[in-house]
């Protein structure tokens, strides 16, 4: 048994770290399905980490081409200069994006991806002659990371109320799509709610067309509870940004690489939009990366307008780094030669059974899936929001099983190679555990 070790300085993300020290849960090892606990315990992985690592843990593959690409160049400058497996591993994203989609600026992180994005719709109005372009929509209960850009066009409220006077002006909010009262219990897309993108009209009427730069929204709002997006609903924000020339952007920091069963969310649903963040199962997890995807023409018109100098003022040290674009490269041909996505949907039918036979069990308010992920959405106690979830995950993780909680829901997504026996064992777990808490 490893030690546990001091656990007075690493101040932690997203934590409530006063409780966590006082009852630490600490893991040492992965492999495939299971996380290794410290106390020497197999845990099923039924998040997939943070719904990042979709082919499972601790891939050979991917390691050993980090490995190699470490002992043969550890780091080289991104700015003005290049080093060929970032242009391979940009290639190998290309691949997996819709037609039209191939010109890819690498990041560190979905955050970071999120604020380039933004900034590559600023600069493409820019260069395109419509400097005027510079209002951003994002969604409520949408989750785009932690940058400042992130949390202004995200919907959540109490990363937004903690730095309420410090985001960025010029932002509006769609309505978010998730209503009990009409689509609780939704297999699939929910059929009620493609009306809800209409708002964006309104917003355009308000503001004018003239002004307005980009809409964001995650195809699947995951962070926020796992929320579908009605039939016709994506296709009818895809309809109002074209007529108005305004980009379309999908976060695609959780839906990418097969979590629906396809490369993107946007194969998935038909739907192509301009700009695509990328993170998470990009490496699998390997290694700390994001990328955004853009349209070829947006990519043109940004490095034509600038008249041969330097023509997006963005960039990280890290950008296209040797080590990150080994794990990239080596993850894609992965997911291509495991059949992970395949696997992912195959799988789908039996993991949407498996949630929706949740039904009834005490404190259960809705189920909703897609794909390899779904939420289950408990009552809350009185008084004590989220209480009652945090629970559950606990007891949950108790009895071997990791999952997520975000308010009262309950997020299930698990590695892309979970087999059916595994999807039985998350949700008996969580069935039990149901009936255990008040
Ligand atoms: N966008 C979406 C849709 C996400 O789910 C996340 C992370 N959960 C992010 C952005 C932020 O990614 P990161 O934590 O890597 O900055």
């Amino acid at each position: 048994m490893r030690q546990t070790p001091d656990l007075s300085h690493f101040w932690m993300p997203f934590t409530a770290n006063k409780n966590f020290k006082a009852a630490p849960r600490l893991l040492k090892a992965a492999k495939g399905m299971y996380y290794t606990s410290t106390d020497d315990r197999q845990i099923l992985d039924g998040c997939a980490g943070l719904w990042c690592v979709n082919a499972g843990h601790g891939r050979e593959e991917i390691t050993q081409a980090m490995i190699e690409q470490i002992n043969m160049l550890d780091y080289a400058p991104g700015f003005q200069m290049g080093h060929p497996i970032a242009f391979e591993a940009a290639q190998a994203v290309a691949e997996f994006m819709p037609d039209g989609i191939n010109k890819i600026f690498f990041t560190n992180s979905g955050s970071e991806s999120v604020d380039t994005a933004l900034k590559i719709a600023l600069a493409y109005h820019r260069a395109n002659g419509e400097p005027t372009r510079s209002r951003l929509i994002g969604r409520e209960r949408g989750y785009h990371g932690v940058g400042f850009g992130g949390i202004s066009v995200g919907g959540i409220s109490p990363n937004r109320k903690t730095f309420s006077n410090s985001l960025l002006p010029q932002v509006d909010h769609l309505p978010h799509t998730h209503h009990l009262e009409h689509n609780a219990y939704s297999k699939g897309q929910p059929a009620w709610g493609a009306h809800l993108a209409d708002e964006l009209e309104n917003i355009i009427a308000l503001h004018d067309a003239s002004t307005i730069a980009a809409v964001i929204v995650e195809p699947i709002a995951g962070s926020t509870g796992v929320l579908i997006p009605p039939k016709g609903y994506l296709e009818r924000l895809r309809e109002i940004t074209r007529k108005h020339g305004i980009l379309l952007i999908f976060d695609e920091v959780i839906t990418g690489f097969g979590r629906l069963g396809t490369a993107t969310a946007s194969e998935y649903f038909g739907i192509t939009p301009d700009l695509i963040t990328l993170a998470k199962g990009l490496s699998n997890a390997a290694v700390p990366v994001g990328a955004v995807a853009a349209r070829e023409s947006i990519y043109n018109a940004i490095v034509n307008g600038s008249a041969g100098g330097i023509e997006l003022f963005h960039g990280y040290t890290y950008s296209g780094h040797p080590l990150s674009a080994a794990a990239v490269k080596a993850t894609l041909e992965l997911y291509k030669k495991a059949r992970i996505f395949e696997n992912a949907k195959a799988m789908s039918g039996m993991f949407e059974q498996a949630a929706h036979a949740l039904k009834g069990f005490p404190h259960v308010l809705d189920i909703r899936n897609l794909g390899l992920v779904a939420g289950v959405e408990l009552k809350p106690r009185t008084g004590a929001p989220g209480a009652r979830a945090a629970e559950v995950f606990q007891k949950c993780y108790e009895q071997g099983v990791l999952l997520r909680y975000t308010g009262d829901i309950i997020a299930i997504s698990p590695p892309l190679i979970i087999n059916e026996e595994q999807i039985g064992h998350i949700f008996n777990v969580l069935g039990n555990v149901l009936k255990q808490v008040d």
